[in-house]
């Protein structure tokens, strides 16, 4: 009898122990280890949002190689700070408008400005100070057209204004054609299709499209009216009303949601190499780094990698993928958009004016070396300036020459060089796009294919977020942490 006990208890400790090193690990509640790398608005949107998800119970590195913000930036010229990267939010993007509000910050409006479209040669319309006459040569010009294409592009926006609900009750989407389909199934099709030909479709004129559509896409993404139909219309909603900024520079809203996240711990490195490490329950990182002012390489290890930062060939920081079962590769470019920056006066008799414009956009990208030249707020306000400053966008350097036809008393120029947006002219397929490349590796700017703007990557962020949480919880779904991370996703806010 003593005997069939000693048995019984002995052949119970042995099962204890083979559970105990099967799942021992993942008895305790087990807090991810997260590698972000790019600390602009898609990094720290997707910081801000885990953070919520995994209810603080997460330890977050963030991997920056030049400047917390990227391409939301400042530049300094004469002593006034002005937006040099993007610039301009539309009312109706949400994550904005909530990262300012949760932030305490305030909204910059910019003061009136009068424009003209300009194909080279000779103003296609110019904008009067009466808004009526404004009114009357655009109707003259254009008929009721613009007025359609206003109320298709608001019904776009109702759709696209879905995927914030969609967001809010815990949905992700792995790519970017499924997160498309889900605001409206027929948007993934406009990815197939040029804005020219989308729109020409929809009865609109050539006049229309190759001038006021083509003079917002050569401003806005440096290219002309082949990019494909989702962008184009994204960037004709650029060009609407109550557009607006962030009072003291937008790169405000990365800055703040990173540096105010005490789970968040900022590391200013760029990232050479991500190293798959397959284990027998599931897939961890090595991430390699370098210091800012060092050559040596350090490595740590993650469960979750998101890359919030474009992957293509053609960028300054490269990562190297290693030991992953498919090949990750990246296809396609980025537009390189120069950004110049000049304290001087307009000479309106370059472009044959009698008075000047304060913007003046083209709609002829083949025949102009310039795409717009508009006059600047302070990012403080538009009643700070103390002089006149000109940013200039175009596909190439401008020379000095150019520079000094075009404005006088130039006491001042600065020049930044972008890899700004993808270069989307003749892409007929999009073949870049997924939001989750592996395992528990993630890359939010598979949506800059289908779109780039602040709004897109704050959407990417949160939609990595909710893919990564969810992933690790059912992974690592034993005894109590489902119920723990389960709860966490109910929780909305957190403390910042
Ligand atoms: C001139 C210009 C005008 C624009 N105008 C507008 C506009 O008016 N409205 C609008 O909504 N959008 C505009 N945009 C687009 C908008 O700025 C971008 O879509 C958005 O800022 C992208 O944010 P992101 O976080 O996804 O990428 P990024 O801002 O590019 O952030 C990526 C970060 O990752 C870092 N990084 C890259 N590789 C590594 C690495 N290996 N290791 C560590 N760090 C790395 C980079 O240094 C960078 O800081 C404009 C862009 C430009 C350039």
């Amino acid at each position: 009898m003593l005997y069939r006990i000693m048995m019984m208890q002995y052949i119970t400790l042995l099962i204890l122990g083979v559970l105990v090193l099967k799942y021992g690990t993942c008895l305790e509640i087990r807090v991810p280890r997260i590698a972000i790398i790019g600390g602009g608005i898609g990094g720290a949107s997707t910081s801000h949002f885990l953070t919520e998800l995994f209810n603080g119970s997460l330890e977050i590195d963030l991997y920056e190689a030049k400047t917390i913000g990227g391409r939301l930036a400042t530049v300094k010229i004469d002593n006034n700070e002005v937006e040099a990267g993007g610039s301009i939010i539309h009312p109706k993007n949400m994550y904005m408008q909530k990262f300012v509000k949760l932030l305490g910050l305030e909204h910059n409006f910019p003061s009136e400005q009068k424009y003209g479209i300009w194909n080279g040669d000779e103003f296609v319309y110019k904008e009067n100070s009466w808004y009526i006459v404004s009114m009357a040569k655009l109707f003259y010009r254009y008929g009721f057209q613009l007025y359609r294409l206003k109320r298709h592009v608001d019904d776009i926006l109702e759709d696209f204004g879905k995927i914030y609900n969609l967001q809010d009750d815990g949905k992700s989407f792995v790519n970017v054609t499924a997160l498309l389909s889900a605001m409206n199934k027929d948007f993934p099709k406009s990815l197939q299709l040029s804005i020219k030909d989308y729109l020409s479709h929809m009865g609109f004129t050539e006049r229309l499209i190759n001038e006021v559509v083509q003079a917002t896409i050569v401003t806005n993404y440096g290219q002309d009216v082949n990019i494909q139909s989702f962008v184009g219309l994204i960037s004709i909603a650029g060009a609407g009303f109550d557009l607006w900024s962030v009072k003291g520079g937008n790169k405000g809203v990365p800055e703040h949601l990173i540096y105010r996240n005490k789970y968040v711990n900022i590391i200013p490195s760029r990232v050479t190499k991500i190293r798959n490490i397959p284990d027998s329950d599931s897939s961890q990182y090595e991430v390699t780094y370098m210091n800012k002012d060092s050559i040596d390489s350090i490595t740590c290890t993650y469960d979750i990698v998101i890359i919030a930062a474009p992957l293509t060939h053609d960028q300054e920081f490269p990562i190297e993928f290693v030991d992953f079962p498919n090949n990750l590769v990246f296809p396609g470019e980025y537009q390189t958009t120069y950004a110049t920056f000049i304290n001087g006066d307009l000479n309106p008799k370059y472009f044959g004016l009698q008075e000047a414009l304060d913007v003046i956009l083209s709609c002829n990208p083949k025949k102009t070396k310039i795409s717009s030249i508009g006059e600047v707020n302070h990012v403080d306000g538009a009643n700070e300036i103390s002089s006149q400053i000109w940013k200039i966008f175009s596909k190439e350097s401008v020379e000095t020459n150019l520079i000094n036809n075009i404005f006088s008393h130039v006491t001042e120029k600065k020049e930044i060089a972008w890899k700004a947006y993808p270069h989307y002219s003749n892409t007929t397929n999009i073949h870049f796009d997924k939001f989750k490349l592996h395992d528990a590796l993630y890359h939010v700017n598979a949506i800059e294919w289908a779109g780039s703007a602040m709004e897109m990557s704050a959407i990417a962020g949160r939609n990595v977020a909710i893919l990564a949480h969810d992933d690790f919880v059912q992974k690592y779904n034993f005894m109590s942490n489902k119920e723990v991370y389960k709860d966490s996703t109910k929780k909305r806010s957190i403390e910042l």
